[in-house]
């Protein structure tokens, strides 16, 4: 009696049918899967290639084996040792079910399988040929414990797939990437890859996914990852994700498992994404690796033949568990501590000496309105957030200056160097406030004096199509004239601004930008308010003003970016400070 067993019919119509074997990677994937089915937690895969492309897929794995008569049923259509019947097919715990890879595989190359189960007799291996199909060669082997299973020559009897193949080069990536994917979501099972005799990429066994990581992407990356954990009766989640400040220009990053099972899945990626919140520009995305465990039960992986997809059951709660817990990891986090170094400036400058330049009387009185009136500006944009938040989430600092009337430099405690983007800084703050007035229905502020608009022809038409959007968010506004507009009131966060400048603005904005038509309508008007009445750069701000942003961004839920995802603090530590003066 063998473990693998020829499925009925009934099962087979079951079973999401189709090629699973398309290019060499597939070969590789589709080994793997059954290697560590079997077990094994070390697996080599050797390739080797020519110029015109893969010639031979060799992967030796350690795991359970098979006996001579188990090594010719596997080759068999619908022979499998993993399910049984239908019913079976709704808990599947292994990667493989449909019995079906080692048949098609061998349908369309030379396979030769060599095996022994684990335990038995030294000479008791089994070595089996087969070709197109067919078992052309059957013979008792002294073999090690474990299964090898080389494949050459593959689609040698179908020249239209031979056809699609792509570079060399091309397909060796899709095979780096099958192992990666695999080696992620098996971070206790020793991977090595070997390309014509030279070691390629290599994980090591009992590591874990952040052994994993460094392994395949080096040291550096997995050191600045975050771990994510959450949990739910039903599942568990973990891995790590980058800092935004590692975001990508595209989600191929975001590599997700469950069960073990490497998976694509956008709905899940999005969720990763959505945990980031403002931390990360719209265009961006994470570096992510997350391994959800979840009941056999819920998962269907019976989709497609790939089996790259899953069908998830309770799938809004498991979404926004992934939310959860890659917020709740970030959140509280020192992300500025891990702003990129900048290369040091070895230069020295010089200034040249020469007298001052004295302003003319006039040119004085001038100025002194203007800076009056700059800091009057600055002073009720800060009264205006003053009190919010609960919670201080930053380093306790004290502001020493300002540079360019932009950056505030600022002393922690421990002798760390701040420097806040004043503008960034205020923009969290009143974002912050704002979304909070806005999730709580609050409504509008009158303007004392209402704010007259007269506009283009094409941008009047724009705003007029908007103005039902715009009322939503606070604003009271009329068309009275020909293209013109009067705006009564605006959003209540942006109220106390009273800057007509500042209103214009803002519209002027939401006219200009692709929020209109934006799917977030209401988080592109939040950030352009939030924006348009934050403290600005270029504006000199008092030693009083500067306190108090600092002691407002601290008290904001994600204090270290802005809500562009643009960072608001970078911090240098004493150390790093010893080190640009080489006191180290
Ligand atoms: P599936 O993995 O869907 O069951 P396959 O055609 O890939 O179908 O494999 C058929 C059977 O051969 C498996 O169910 C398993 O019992 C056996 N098998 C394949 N590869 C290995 C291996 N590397 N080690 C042990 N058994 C294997
Ligand atoms: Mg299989």
């Amino acid at each position: 009696m063998t473990k693998i067993q020829v499925l009925d019919p009934e099962t087979v119509n079951q079973i999401a049918a189709g090629e699973v074997v398309e290019r060499p990677a597939s070969v590789v994937k589709e080994l793997l899967e059954n290697a560590i089915d079997a077990g094994a937690t070390s697996i080599l895969i050797d390739v080797a290639s020519d110029l015109a492309g893969i010639t031979k897929i060799r992967v030796t794995d350690n795991g359970e084996g098979m006996t001579p008569e188990e090594a010719v049923l596997a080759f068999h259509p619908h022979a499998t040792s993993k399910i049984r019947d239908i019913a079976d097919l709704s808990a599947i715990k292994t990667l493989g079910f449909r019995g079906e890879a080692l048949a098609t595989i061998a349908a369309v190359a030379e396979v030769t399988l060599v095996t022994r189960p684990r335990g038995a007799a030294a000479l008791a291996g089994a070595r089996i040929v087969v070709r197109g199909g067919e078992v052309v060669e059957k013979s008792e082997v002294g073999a090690p414990e474990g299964t090898t299973v080389v494949v050459e020559r593959l689609f040698y009897n179908t020249p239209a797939r031979r056809k699609f193949l792509k570079s060399r080069n091309t397909e060796l990536a899709h095979i780096y990437a099958v192992v990666e994917n695999l080696a992620l979501a098996h971070g206790d099972v020793a991977f090595r890859v070997v390309h014509n005799g030279k070691e390629r990429m290599g994980t090591q066994r009992s590591g874990g996914l952040l052994n994993a990581v460094a392994g395949l992407y080096g040291a550096d990356l997995a050191r600045a990852l975050i771990s994510v954990e959450g949990r739910l009766p039903f599942l568990a989640i973990r891995g790590y994700v980058s800092r935004p400040s590692e975001s990508r220009g595209n989600p191929s990053q975001v590599v997700i498992s469950i069960n073990g099972r490497s998976i694509t899945s956008r709905q899940i990626a999005a969720a990763i994404r959505e945990g980031y919140g403002t931390l990360l520009p719209k265009d961006r995305y994470p570096v992510a690796f997350i391994d959800i465990s979840i009941e056999t039960g819920l998962v269907d992986v019976n989709v497609h033949p790939t089996k790259r997809e899953v069908r998830l059951s309770r799938e809004p709660e498991i979404l926004a568990a992934v939310t959860a817990a890659v917020a709740e990891a970030l959140v509280g986090h020192d992300l500025a501590r891990d702003v990129p170094a900048e290369p040091v400036q070895q230069q020295i400058v010089v200034p040249e000496p020469g007298p001052e330049p004295r302003p003319a009387v006039g040119e004085v009185e001038a100025s002194y309105t203007a800076r009056h009136r700059e800091l009057a500006l600055s002073d009720k944009q800060l009264r205006r957030t003053e009190g919010t938040g609960a919670e201080n989430l930053l380093p306790a600092m004290e502001p020493v200056g300002q540079v360019a009337a932009t950056y505030i430099v600022a002393e922690g405690a421990d002798g760390t160097l701040y420097l806040v983007d004043q503008h960034a800084a205020h923009e969290r703050v009143l974002y912050d406030q704002v979304t909070e007035q806005r999730d709580a229905g609050a409504g509008s502020q009158e303007l004392i004096i209402p704010v007259v608009l007269s506009l283009p022809p094409k941008e009047s038409a724009a705003l007029r199509d908007a103005i039902p959007l715009l009322t939503g968010e606070g604003f009271v506004m009329e068309e009275f004239g020909r293209d013109t507009f009067a705006v009564r009131a605006v959003p209540a966060a942006l109220g106390a601004v009273e800057d007509p400048e500042t209103v214009r603005e803002t519209i002027a904005d939401f006219l200009a930008g692709e929020s209109r038509t934006a799917p977030d309508r209401r988080e592109a008007v939040t950030c352009i308010v939030a924006c348009r009445g934050a403290v600005k750069a270029g504006a000199r701000l008092t030693h009083d003003q500067q306190k108090r942003l600092l002691a407002q961004l601290a008290r904001t839920k994600t204090p270290w970016t802005c809500p562009h995802g643009r960072p608001t603090v970078v911090a240098f530590d004493k150390r790093r400070l010893d080190g640009i003066f080489r006191r180290r």
